[in-house]
């Protein structure tokens, strides 16, 4: 395995013209120490775990010092925040170090996320504060464990450098990686702009790196936005799927390569409500859970519009219109599988029907779907899941529907359990569970319940019996978390 000193550094995105970003150094934080880290994450950079044990890769994991061949960036870009746009908003507290190649020839773009100001920071600090860090280390790798496409996160740094929020709080960073974190914004700025080239190259600068085989197309743009569509139809689905709401779906938190990324106030579905708002400063609920797939519609229709320079108007729109079928096909797949059955109309009644069942009767998302996974076809439905429910009636006259189609298919139980339960995580990231670790971290600078969760979500499908009072509902006290953008 390499050390540190071999990281190979290519900066692809450094390399395009200054319209895109910033140069800037980060700024140096006093005596930071390691909180936890993604020893999966290290293995995209090649590194070996001994290399976390190096004081020289924590404090460039603090931004107190660039590796050889860093070359430090804040990148430009705009957005659609809440329906209106800002001009130009930009990495305020995000600074790309760079860009890795690995052994297997992967590109992972290196961001410290609290790095200090930037020239896009405005008003702002440029920092995190650690309880932040802490929310976005782990989801960012909890979803990829649950297989949902996102920007990864290799560590958390944290430092005993106040930072001001409601109250004084503690500073920290976030390594994130990813192949890009080029986001709808990036090309919004310059269109506000009515600058036409630097769009060009910028798709231009995607296609190559992600996209290549539409490098042989005549015309690439109207397939580059297709693709986008594509990929944000597929990440949506997901987040229905699992039950997880983002919070902030402005259209510079959108990912170009369809990535979950920024996790500000996001939240997994507890009880399954459809309206369900993360974000504590979202009144109107434009981001609610069952909001997502049109709100994600909507984005694309403003990236599309950005995008009209490089093709005509019935191309951009064109490219985008497949979004809501492919949305809706990829959707009752995941679906589908979660109940066990076939994608088909008769599936998509059922599911529809459970969800509403559990919006009506409070019942928890997750529990009810890994519950099912026991479902016997022949018998009457196990206890465990029907005394989920108030309505005991309305839950067995579903029961038995669910049955008969079971039946229908040939479904044999142990086999389609087995299935099951890889599609139905046991384990999320819920609100009180992070609630527990920050405290412990913030409170008492303990950060094993962090390290113990990171652990216990990398395998969010497996029993792991020993931590099963983590896969229950929510306690009481839960009810008054409130998470916000500030952070
Ligand atoms: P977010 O809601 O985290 O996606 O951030 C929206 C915009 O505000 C981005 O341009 C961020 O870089 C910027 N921002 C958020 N927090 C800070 C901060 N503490 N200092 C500087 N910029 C920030
Ligand atoms: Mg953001």
């Amino acid at each position: 395995m390499p050390k540190l000193e071999s990281l190979a550094f290519d900066n692809s995105f450094a390399r395009l013209p200054e319209a895109y970003y910033s140069r800037v150094c980060p700024t140096p934080v006093p005596d930071p120490y390691l909180v936890c880290y993604s020893p999966e994450a290290l293995a995209l950079l090649d590194l070996d775990a001994s290399e976390m044990k190096r004081p020289e890769l924590i404090e460039a994991l603090a931004g107190n010092q660039l590796l050889p061949g860093m070359d430090a960036v804040a990148a430009l870009y705009a957005g659609h925040q809440f329906g209106h746009f800002v001009p130009q908003l930009g990495d305020g507290r995000a600074i790309l170090l760079g860009e890795v190649k690995n052994a297997a020839d992967q590109g992972w773009e290196i961001q410290l996320k609290g790095a200090g100001r930037t020239p896009y920071s405005r008003g702002g600090d440029g920092r995190a504060v650690l309880r932040s860090s802490i929310r976005e280390f782990l989801c960012s790798e909890a979803m990829h464990a649950l297989g949902i496409p996102t920007t990864r996160a290799l560590a958390i740094v944290g430092s005993d450098r106040p930072v001001y929020r409601e109250d004084q709080e503690t500073a920290a960073l976030v390594t994130r990686l990813a192949p890009s974190f080029v986001r709808f914004g990036s090309f919004e700025v310059f269109y506000y702009r009515n600058q036409i080239e630097p769009i060009r190259q910028l798709a231009d600068y995607v296609i190559a790196r992600h996209y290549p085989e539409l490098l042989a197309l005549a015309d690439s743009y109207p397939e580059f936005l297709r693709q986008v569509a594509r990929s944000t139809a597929e990440l949506i689905a997901h987040w229905q799927a699992v039950g997880f709401s983002h919070g902030v779906m402005n259209t510079d938190n959108m990912s170009i390569l369809g990535l979950t990324l920024d996790y500000g106030p996001f939240g997994f579905l507890d009880a399954f409500d459809p309206g369900y708002v993360c974000n504590h400063s979202d009144t109107g609920g434009r981001y609610a859970f069952d909001q997502q797939p049109d709100v994600a519609a909507w984005n694309l229709t403003k990236l599309a519009q950005t995008l009209v320079p490089l093709m005509s108007v019935e191309a951009a729109s064109q490219a985008i219109s497949e979004y809501p079928q492919l949305f809706g096909r990829a959707y009752l797949e995941r679906m589908a599988a979660k109940f066990g059955l076939p994608p088909g109309s008769e599936t998509a009644t059922l599911v529809m029907d459970a969800l509403q069942l559990l919006a009506q009767n409070h019942v928890d998302y997750t529990i009810f779907l890994r519950r099912l996974c026991n479902f016997d076809s022949g018998e009457n439905a196990p206890n465990t899941l029907r005394d989920l429910f108030l309505d005991r009636a309305a839950f067995d006259a579903w029961a038995a529907r669910y049955a008969a189609a079971l039946r229908q298919q040939g479904s044999v139980d142990t086999e389609r359990a087995a299935a099951m339960r890889r599609v139905n995580p046991k384990y999320i990231l819920r609100n009180h569970l992070a609630e527990i670790a920050i405290r412990r971290a913030a409170d008492d600078r303990d950060y094993s319940e962090v390290n113990r969760l990171h652990a216990l979500l990398a395998r969010p499908f497996d029993e792991q019996p020993e931590y099963e009072a983590y896969a229950a509902e929510p306690p009481d006290w839960a009810r008054k978390i409130e998470v916000s953008c500030s952070s």
